[in-house]
């Protein structure tokens, strides 16, 4: 290990005993231990790790046992303030800069990561190279020192990867001004193409290159036969997948439709597409991610940069465009590494509407690029193999054998020799002078009187006709399948004109057998598992329901609080005491200190009402260090200060709800948290001194602790957010007199 490691790292004695420490885990994911122990090193490093891998544990850990400051680079204000809120509830000092954060606050900001209070800055590329700010680098350079530079979705760097960012190009120019501090690169990206271009363009020093498996074991994949009645499949699927859900439509009338019928039918959703305003794009993503609203139906605009770990399934409700697409929206299921469904809903009507849109393309090149993706999408749609080895093939990754978690593995469709139709088809083909698409071919097979057939005298044909006894459906799945088997080909030209190669003609010299997939069964059936409750499944019930109680006091999301696995861990193991609750995987000393008398009340409530003994404090080792008093100091977050900032700016209590999207009471919260920690908050533009001097009146005579008691002799007139403010302002003179 490098010598330039914090005090407090010297207090483990090993990488584990930090990681549960700071974040409460028990073990390392596959692939961080290595990184974290090269990035300790000082050492250059790309990342590579597919979405819910868990990259940020691998600078952020080395960040906290390193001297200086680490400086992490992150596109999206959005992610970042979701990171480092997530980090300060680990009690973590974390902290970031944009265009979202007032002067005033940036200044504190400053002398908190001169003090070294704050170990972690993120900051947003544009802003990351603005003179202003290189030079308070160097300053941070002189005193406290840089420890590393974070770059997060890395992949921005490049024009070859899906989200390329001009400014990103500009970040190698920390490279000449400060040689020596390590640069961590990070991504999801998985081409080998835009790999290479990231370590050019920031110039990494022969970087370790960590490449970890894009293989998602905990997500199950399966495509299902889309159909006029589908909406009813899909509407059952959702009320049988607990948590939340994304279902993806391909326009913003499929979205808006798809939304009402839901509703319609007592399901929690919304929208999110282009056509609504920003506010309300950004309302809906809130209610999704804060657990207030459980599916949201959306084009692909949304799901980028958004964090939410505990998406338990992702519906493609219309075909994705390509393959990587669909890896990737798919993959914002499970981030948790919890179990999670991805559904693709796959019709024959939807490749047309796709086919259409690329049709509209003015480019010939991106029209031809977008027609093999789209086949590509088709591929795995229709393919019989294990649907993971389809997808990570396409990402040049091997996987043998089954994974036993798609629908491929689980439930093999069965195959049928259809040689002999494949051979009437073929010599269809070849009898119309190979210079016809499939649609036509299937109409002389089927003894069309189309116009055009009797035109060119093809009803005149050996084979006119002599495939009525399929459906046309049939004859396309055996067309498309003859296509992805490589016995047949057509024209990249957009016509598809259909052509022979030499094994079309060996199968029509009965050279070789045709198998294929039969079109799948009408409406796949789900497993029916309502079963009563389980002990464990209810308790979880209600520690995910205080979760959300204490996330909406802190107007935070649920997962920020905890994740579904430590949740579940707690409704399994029960833990009575503090003691007991820190051995759960993900509640570190901090967790354990601020939510643990909640929980465990919780916890204990719930055993008592099953019957089962209690267990006291003193039974578990007295070795254990006293959480700390909740004390108003203690609970206030950067949350608070936002509001504390807009309330000094002179915006009023509901202009501060309606900017930060917060609903009005959480914003009266906020203030009395402030005022009672001694903040500078004006009461008199909260409240009129008149009903200031009525309500300490109040007070007086019932005593502050009881809000309600307040108000009962107040009456109506008077509500609760202004009379907590009063009792705020009561308590802190109060306390100061004393
Ligand atoms: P990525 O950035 O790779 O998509 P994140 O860093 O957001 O992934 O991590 C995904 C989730 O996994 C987060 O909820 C994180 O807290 C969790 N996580 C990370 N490392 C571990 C670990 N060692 N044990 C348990 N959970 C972890
Ligand atoms: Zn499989």
């Amino acid at each position: 290990m490098t010598l330039n490691l914090t005090p407090i790292a010297s207090q483990f004695s090993s990488l584990e005993q930090a990681l549960k420490h700071f974040f409460g885990y028990d073990r390392f994911r596959p692939g961080q231990q290595p990184i974290i122990e090269a990035a300790l090193q000082d050492q250059d490093l790309l990342v590579i790790m597919p979405t819910g891998g868990g990259k940020s544990l691998c600078f952020q850990l080395p960040a906290l046992l390193k001297s200086g400051l680490t400086v992490v680079v992150s596109p999206l204000i959005a992610l970042m303030q979701d990171q480092v809120e997530a980090l300060q509830d680990n009690g973590i000092g974390a902290t970031f800069l944009n265009s979202s954060v007032s002067l005033t606050e940036v200044r504190q900001r400053e002398a908190d990561i001169f003090s070294g209070r704050v170990k972690l800055l993120y900051v947003a590329p544009e802003r990351l190279l603005g003179e202003r700010f290189l030079s308070l680098l160097d300053q941070i350079q002189a005193k406290v020192g840089i420890a590393a530079f974070a770059i997060d979705e890395a992949h921005c760097v490049s024009e070859w990867g899906h989200d390329f960012r001009p400014e990103y190009r500009q970040l190698r120019s920390l490279r000449d001004r400060y040689p020596d501090v390590p640069v961590l690169a990070l991504t999801a990206t998985a081409t080998e193409r835009v790999r290479q271009d990231i370590v050019r363009q920031l110039e990494l020093r022969s970087p370790t290159i960590h490449i970890a498996s894009f293989n998602r074991q905990n997500l199950y994949y399966d495509v299902r036969p889309k159909q006029k009645q589908s909406y009813g499949e899909l509407l059952q699927q959702v009320r049988q997948t607990p948590g939340s859900g994304i279902i993806y439509c391909l326009s913003r009338r499929k979205v808006d439709e798809l939304t009402y019928r839901l509703q319609r039918d007592g399901i929690e959703a919304l929208s999110y597409h282009a056509g609504l305003g920003d506010k309300e794009r950004s309302q809906n993503q809130t209610r999704f991610i804060r657990d207030d609203v459980r599916v949201m139906v959306a084009t692909i605009a949304f799901g980028m940069g958004i964090n939410k770990p505990d998406v338990r399934f992702v519906i493609h409700y219309d075909l994705p465009r390509n393959l990587e697409g669909y890896y990737q929206e798919s993959g914002r299921a499970g981030r948790d590494g919890e179990a999670s469904q991805c559904t693709l809903y796959f019709s024959y009507g939807d490749i047309k509407t796709v086919d259409f849109l690329i049709d509209q393309k003015p480019d010939p090149d991106e029209q031809q690029i977008a027609r093999q993706q789209l086949r590509q999408v088709i591929d795995y749609a229709e393919g019989t193999d294990c649907r993971r080895r389809i997808q990570l093939a396409y990402f040049g990754e091997s996987f043998i054998g089954n994974c036993g978690n798609c629908d491929n593995c689980l439930h093999p469709r069965p195959t049928e020799d259809w040689t002999v139709e494949a051979q009437k088809f073929l010599s269809c083909v070849a009898r119309c002078r190979e210079s016809f698409g499939m649609k036509y071919i299937i109409d002389v097979l089927r003894g069309s009187k189309d116009k055009r057939i009797l035109k060119n005298g093809h009803d005149q044909l050996s084979t006119y006709g002599i495939g009525r006894d399929r459906s046309a459906d049939a004859w396309k799945a055996l067309g498309r399948s003859l296509l992805h088997q490589g016995l047949l080909e057509e024209t990249p030209d957009g016509y598809s004109v259909l052509k022979l190669n030499a094994a079309s003609w060996e199968v029509m010299r009965s050279q070789r057998t045709v198998e294929i997939v039969l079109p799948p069964r009408l409406g796949s059936q789900v497993e029916d598992v309502s079963q009563p409750k389980a002990d464990a499944e209810m308790l979880f019930e209600r520690l995910r329901s205080l979760r959300k109680a204490i996330a909406d006091e802190q107007s935070v999301p649920p997962y920020v609080v905890f994740a579904d696995s430590s949740l579940r861990l707690m409704a399994q193991k029960q833990p009575q005491t503090l003691k007991e609750f820190a051995k759960i995987s993900g509640v570190g000393s901090h967790k354990r200190d601020r939510y643990g008398t909640r929980f465990t009340a919780e916890i204990r409530a719930f055993c008592e009402e099953q019957g089962i003994p209690l267990r006291s404090e003193d039974e578990s080792d007295a070795s254990e260090p006293a959480p700390s008093p909740d004390s108003p100091e203690g609970m206030i977050s950067t949350t608070h200060l936002h509001t504390l900032d807009l309330h000094q700016q002179g915006l009023s209590p509901a202009e501060i709800a309606e900017q930060r999207n917060f609903r009005l009471s959480t914003i009266f919260d906020h203030l009395g948290i402030l005022m009672e920690a001694g903040q500078r908050v004006d009461l008199d533009s909260l409240v009129s001194p008149e009903r200031q001097a009525v309500i300490e009146e109040a007070i007086a005579i019932t005593g502050p602790d009881s809000l309600r008691l307040i108000r009962e002799h107040l009456g109506e007139a008077y509500s609760y957010p202004e009379i907590r403010l009063v009792r705020a302002a009561w308590r802190r003179s109060h306390l100061t007199d004393e």
